[in-house]
């Protein structure tokens, strides 16, 4: 008797646990721009995605700028445990070294030995291109792809495909038990797009570029708009982001993004549209209702 008594308590911590994790479980937007006009510019800032969640902080393409917003946003970088670099371009992997030093406040103890922190997700290029003394200080570094999952304690990650320029990259799908969030990274629209996210709950969309303002290489607001509606169900919300020069910028005529957001909320079953803004913070359990 007593032992029931003791083990559903300890089920009854679990699921207050669980719970409180969800409730604090949040998407904080680092950078809403991409492409280099805004990594010179700033204008939009360019420091990727914190993801907190199932009490895992993870930092999604740490583009330039990135330690600066984690700290200007009130967040902390120690936190961080998990680094995922979707491709070798600037705008995407520049502040990685960075963010992986800036995540420990002891580098090494007394016999000069590093401490090894946190797990890297990302290309073979990238690892190439990231320094020894960097990958050293980590705990674990993942090659990623289309075909591949990885599980990362309670998260299970699969890569999605990307078709942009001729490098190697991924998109990404976080699944928790509770819910799941998908990453699309930089992409143009390919035979199968949208299929790759049906049952993801979130969608985080990298649209570069609005209306038929096309691309070789990454999205445009009416080439996505057929491969959106081919996610069925569809995801609870859609976050835009990563808008470029053409979307948002001095050199644009105006800023296309909230035209964009009412244009795929009219022509999709997407509830609930998103468009991401610098220093955004969005708490995970609104977005999933
Ligand atoms: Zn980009
Ligand atoms: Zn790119």
């Amino acid at each position: 008797m007593s032992l029931r008594i003791k083990i559903s308590s300890i089920n009854l911590f679990l699921i207050k646990s669980k719970t409180f994790i969800l409730m604090n479980d949040e998407i904080i937007i680092l950078g809403s721009g991409g492409g280099r006009h805004h990594v010179r510019t700033q204008y939009r800032a360019t420091g990727g995605i914190l993801l907190k969640i199932g009490g895992i902080q993870t930092h999604i393409d740490p583009g330039p700028g990135a330690i600066v917003r984690i700290n200007q946003y009130k967040e902390d970088p120690t936190k961080t445990e998990l680094f995922i670099v979707t491709h070798f371009h600037l705008d995407h992997y520049n502040d990685l070294a960075v963010m992986i030093e800036g995540s420990r406040r002891v580098l090494h103890d007394k016999n000069h030995i590093y401490y090894r922190k946190g797990t890297l997700i990302t290309t073979k290029e990238v690892v190439k291109n990231l320094s020894q003394y960097h990958l050293n200080m980590l705990e674990q570094v993942h090659i990623l792809n289309a075909t591949k999952s990885i599980q990362y304690k309670d998260l299970k990650l699969n890569g999605t495909k990307i078709t942009h320029a001729d490098v190697e990259g991924f998109g990404i799908i976080f699944d928790l038990n509770e819910y799941s969030i998908a990453y699309s990274s930089d992409t143009t629209v390919f035979e199968g797009f949208g299929k790759q996210f049906i049952g993801v709950d979130i969608l985080i969309l990298n649209l570069l570029r609005p209306d038929s303002v096309i691309c070789r290489r990454h999205l445009s607001t009416d080439q996505v708009l057929p491969e959106l509606n081919k996610i069925s169900p569809p995801p609870k919300t859609l976050i835009l982001n990563h808008f470029g020069a053409y979307m948002d910028s001095p050199l644009s005529q105006k800023n296309f993004v909230p035209s964009q957001v009412a244009k795929i909320q009219a022509l999709t079953n997407i509830e609930r549209v998103i468009a991401g803004e610098d220093g955004l913070k969005l708490n995970i359990l609104e977005l999933l209702s």
